[in-house]
């Protein structure tokens, strides 16, 4: 049986830099449906021997701030409940932000099932990024970087046990 992984945080992370890694060109249709159905790209996806659906919560970027905490939240509030798990992402280089609490207390609070991921991580500028987001009490973060495809042997490690 297979799973799907839904890839959420707040915009400019690199959730659709490592959706993209992940599916490559294998890219699913998806509806041009109202609300936030076209805001969810769904894809399938290939790590090592691993088959999965991976979906990017797109869409949040074109939004101010004043609006952005709303939207993001129904979006990443579907994208849990339409997942088996999710990757939350968060930016190793700026560190933490606010956005990013709210994305935690989401998680939180819908119960989902968390992989953490402190991307951009690649190199030594994002060691205390990392550290800040074991604070978050999500468990261990992964040190990714899906720009240069590091760290994807811990992800790897984190979603086998749910092929
Ligand atoms: P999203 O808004 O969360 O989907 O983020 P994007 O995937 O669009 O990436 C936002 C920016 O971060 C882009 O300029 C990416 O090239 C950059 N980025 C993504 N992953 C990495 C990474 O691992 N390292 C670095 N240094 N930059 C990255
Ligand atoms: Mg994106």
């Amino acid at each position: 049986m297979s799973f799907s992984l839904a890839i959420v945080g707040r915009p400019n992370v690199g959730k659709s830099t490592l959706f993209n890694r992940l599916v490559g060109k294998r890219l699913a249709l998806v509806d041009d449906q109202p609300g936030v159905t076209r805001d969810l790209r769904e894809g399938a996806a290939r790590l090592a021997d691993l088959r999965f659906t991976v979906i990017d919560t797109a869409g949040l970027e074109d939004v101010t701030d004043d609006s952005l905490q709303g939207r993001m939240r129904r979006l990443t509030e579907r994208a849990v409940d339409m997942a088996d798990v999710c990757l939350f992402m968060i930016d190793a280089r700026t560190g933490l932000t606010p956005t990013d609490l709210v994305f935690a207390d989401i998680l939180r609070k819908r119960s989902a099932n968390v992989i953490l991921a402190a991307n951009k991580a690649e190199g030594s500028a994002a060691d205390a990024g990392v550290i800040e987001a074991y604070n978050l009490g999500l468990g261990e973060p992964i040190r990714l970087s899906a720009e240069h495809g590091e760290g994807l042997n811990d992800l790897y490690t984190q979603l086998m046990p749910l092929a």
